[in-house]
């Protein structure tokens, strides 16, 4: 008799299917769209300017002998694409695979996966930002969790902010986790900047959006307690069989 042992989702899937289903209850729909990608849906149109240097060759993994065509370094493209042949109001996530030309350690990967968020309505602010995060992180973890954000700056966002959530292992005390801090930075976001819905057609007297970006791998390792980025990639059944 043949010993057929049964396969379960990998985790990253298995993540991805949760998130999409805590945004499903908000109205967002799940976006998809093209890991080659050109320089202007990558860079352009999100406006990040051409001596930006997130487009150096360290960062960005160009295709030989294509010019203006690289491996694409966030889901952001997806916005611009879904927002050129949508109209508002938008509610919209965007899971998938992204790509980085950096050395590889304990929290930094090649390739690994994303979650690019945005909405655009006519009232959309950072409040709605924060309930929406509060939300979903609340659902994601299981946990209580306060929410702080701190100013930043992206291109494709004005303002730019940085989110950091209350340290649930230690709830705010300090431990090894939230470097003694009681916070633990998860995600960059922002209101969309005039300029990217101007690349889009979409009138920003108008309409306002805000958008958030967040590594799943790094959520991942948070919710579960790995200290080690890779262990989600190297396919070593003893990790995988653990979920
Ligand atoms: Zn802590």
């Amino acid at each position: 008799m043949i010993n057929c042992k049964k396969g379960h989702l990998h985790p990253i899937t298995q993540m991805i299917d949760k998130i999409n289903s805590i945004f499903f209850v908000l109205g967002f729909e799940v976006a998809d769209g093209p890991e080659m990608e050109s320089e202007y849906y990558n860079f352009d149109a999100l406006n990040i300017p051409k001596n930006h240097p997130a487009r150096d060759m360290q960062d960005t993994f160009w295709v030989k002998d294509k010019k203006d065509i690289l491996m694409r370094t966030h889901t952001s493209n997806v916005q611009i694409h879904y927002m050129e042949n949508n109209k508002p109001p938008l509610r919209v996530i965007v899971p998938g695979k992204v790509f980085r030309n950096e050395a590889t350690d304990a929290t930094h990967e090649t390739q690994f996966y994303q979650l690019e968020g945005f909405m655009v309505d006519e009232v959309t602010t950072l409040g709605t930002l924060k309930a929406v995060l509060k939300n979903f992180l609340e659902k994601f973890f299981n946990k209580k969790i306060d929410i702080r954000f701190r100013p930043s700056f992206f291109s494709f966002v004005e303002p730019g902010i940085e989110v950091d959530i209350s340290c649930f292992k230690c709830g705010g005390r300090g431990c090894s986790i939230c470097k003694n801090s009681g916070f633990i930075e998860v995600l960059g976001a922002g209101m969309i900047h005039p300029n990217v819905l101007k690349n889009v057609k979409i009138n920003s007297e108008k309409y306002q959006g805000f958008a958030f970006g967040m590594g799943i791998d790094r959520l991942g390792m948070l919710k579960y307690g790995i200290d080690d980025a890779r262990l989600f990639y190297n396919g070593d059944l003893r990790f995988v069989q653990q979920f």
